[in-house]
């Protein structure tokens, strides 16, 4: 399929490989032009704006990093909405379900590009194998369409037939994600203070009850080893973090547990840095403990 690809980041890079690896023809964009050269070598046509990916696509894909960037993407200067062959447009950022709406409603009345949403998790090695959760919401035909596009990517589920629902199914995994690296963080760092050996800790709780995804896969490879390079932004995690707090109070949810996660992202964003890697969180603990959560073996 002819498409185009907006966005070749840490996921957008990865996703725009695994689709030219399946055989489609891509046409790329990125306001980085080192990011977009690596896509070309591999054989995508570069473009010099959003507006002429859609210029050459039918469908668009987008892995941006905020709801404001995508929105800039779609409607600004040079954005998708300057061209009139796109007629379908996937958002794989996170960008929460109150911009999916609004951007849906936007190009609704205009009458011509169907927004789909189609947030993933899975991290940089999910999309590089394509094994991510894709979680896709918007109008069902368009949605059968393009599942053999999004199933190169990992497994599909179809969560709602209106753009936002995926991304509200987003946000719930993902607050649930760093509150287990947040919770983590503060267990691993009160053990190694008490002198056990981290990778012994994590061992035992992987086989106990408290097992969980962050001590399956972050701390090992971006904690124990001091690298703190996991491959996903403080700044989008805390951002992440922040549009599941607020929306869930618009629907009158409150989040005790979430605002307190919220609070540690924050933290770790102003200590650390938006560009920080996330698994930084363990590093404010390591600082507020005065240890290092280190393997020993
Ligand atoms: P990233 O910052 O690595 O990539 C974003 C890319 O968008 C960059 O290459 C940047 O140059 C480009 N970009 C920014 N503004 C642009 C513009 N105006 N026009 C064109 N290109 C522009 O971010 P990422 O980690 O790849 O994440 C992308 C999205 O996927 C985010 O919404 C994030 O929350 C979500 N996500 C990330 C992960 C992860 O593990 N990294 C996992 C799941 C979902």
């Amino acid at each position: 399929m002819e498409l185009g690809f907006i966005g070749l980041g840490q996921m957008g890079s990865r996703m725009a490989i695994r689709l030219l690896d399946a055989g489609h023809s891509l046409t790329v964009f990125d306001r980085d032009e080192a990011a977009m050269a690596k896509i070309v070598a591999r054989g995508a046509r570069r473009a010099s704006s959003a507006a002429e990916v859609a210029a050459a696509s039918e469908t668009v894909l987008m892995s941006l990093p905020t709801p404001d960037v995508v929105r800039n993407v779609v409607f600004g200067p040079n954005g998708v909405t300057d061209s009139n062959r796109t007629t379908k447009l996937v958002d794989l950022s996170t960008t929460g379900p109150k911009m999916a709406t609004q951007i849906a409603a936007e190009l609704d009345k205009a009458g011509r590009i169907t927004l789909i949403d189609a947030p993933v998790s899975g991290g940089t090695n999910g999309a590089e194998k394509g094994t991510l959760a894709v979680m896709v919401s918007g109008e069902k035909e368009a949605v059968e369409t393009l599942r053999p596009v999004l199933s190169v990517f990992g497994k599909v589920f179809v969560c709602g037939d209106k753009p936002g629902m995926g991304q509200t199914l987003k946000l719930a995994n993902n607050i649930i994600a760093v509150a287990a690296l947040a919770i983590s963080s503060e267990a691993m760092a009160m053990g190694a203070k008490a002198g056990l050996d981290p990778q012994i800790m994590i061992d035992t709780i992987m086989a106990s009850s408290g097992g969980n995804v962050a001590l399956r896969d972050k701390f090992p490879k971006a904690v124990l080893t001091g690298t703190f390079d996991f491959g996903f932004a403080t700044g989008l995690s805390y951002k992440d973090v922040r549009l599941c707090v607020d929306e869930a109070e618009a629907m009158g949810v409150p989040m005790v547990v979430g605002a307190a996660v919220r609070q540690l992202m924050a933290v770790t964003n102003a200590t650390f840095g938006a560009d920080s890697d996330f698994t930084s969180v363990a590093r404010v603990l390591e600082g507020w403990a005065g240890v290092k959560i280190r393997s020993r073996q």
